[in-house]
């Protein structure tokens, strides 16, 4: 049962999780099956795999940084990390950035109904990012199966202000994944500060983290537009 499993693997992980943040879990995955049925937001309907695989993964990226302030979830999809951060660390001041209506109208009425205001913005990462309303104004900026990390920073970077980080989820193999993103990260103005792992309570599956800290301000003339990361990524 969903409720049991997100109990076990918080305490398995060493996570508190506030008042009635199993509940909130509960109602948000039924709202994820019900808008599944229009619209793809996941491919896991199982509320077992759905506790471990979304929720449990979002919350243990409280295990790897620190989290505070202002956040962005970039390429937020149904709302994951985002919206199991939240769940589980209501002070955050949450903001869900994705390209698709759809999936902002679900997580702006999903939000809403679970009592966890979030700011929901559609558009799309490289264009906010150049924005003075955005550009370098998050403490943290998070992302989960969005691209490859060597475009991903260029998407991120530029939302997170001097001192910030921005937090890369990605799977257990990335090892020649971060290494190639090392132009990018410099030249956004970054460091890898480290790279986080956990693995996810009831699974043998391992994530890593890579955690890489903004030390000065990303030049102007990034974030490119997509064809041009995609085109000529930073080397
Ligand atoms: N993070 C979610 C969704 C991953 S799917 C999860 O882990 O489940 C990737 C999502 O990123 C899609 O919803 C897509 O609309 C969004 N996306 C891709 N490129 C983007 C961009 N350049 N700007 C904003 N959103 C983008």
């Amino acid at each position: 049962m969903l409720e049991n499993i997100i109990a076990g693997g918080a305490s398995a992980l060493g996570i508190s999780l506030p008042e009635g943040a199993a509940e909130r879990y509960r109602r948000y995955f039924e709202a994820l099956l019900r808008a599944n049925r229009d619209f793809n937001l996941t491919a896991i309907e199982g509320e077992d795999e759905a506790a471990r695989l979304h929720f449990l993964d979002s919350a243990a990226l409280l295990t790897v940084a620190e989290i505070g302030g202002e956040v962005i979830d970039v390429g937020t999809g149904g709302g994951l990390p985002g919206v199991a951060l939240k769940i589980a660390r209501p002070e955050l001041h949450m903001t869900l950035l994705d390209a698709t209506e759809k999936k902002v109208a679900f997580l702006d009425k999903v939000t809403d109904e679970l009592g966890i205001p979030c700011r929901c913005v559609c558009g799309r990462a490289e264009e906010l990012g150049s924005e003075p309303e955005y550009r370098e104004r998050y403490d943290v900026a998070l992302s989960r199966a969005v691209a490859r990390l060597s475009s991903l920073c260029e998407l991120c970077m530029p939302f997170v202000k001097v001192g910030g980080r921005f937090l890369a989820m990605k799977a257990g193999d990335c090892a020649t994944e971060i290494e190639e993103a090392g132009p990018a990260i410099e030249k956004l103005g970054g460091r890898l500060a480290d790279v986080g792992e956990y693995v996810i309570p009831g699974t043998d599956i391992a994530r890593r983290v890579a955690v890489i800290e903004k030390i000065a301000p990303t030049p102007e003339n990034y974030p490119r537009r997509w064809a041009a990361i995609q085109k000529r990524p930073i080397k």
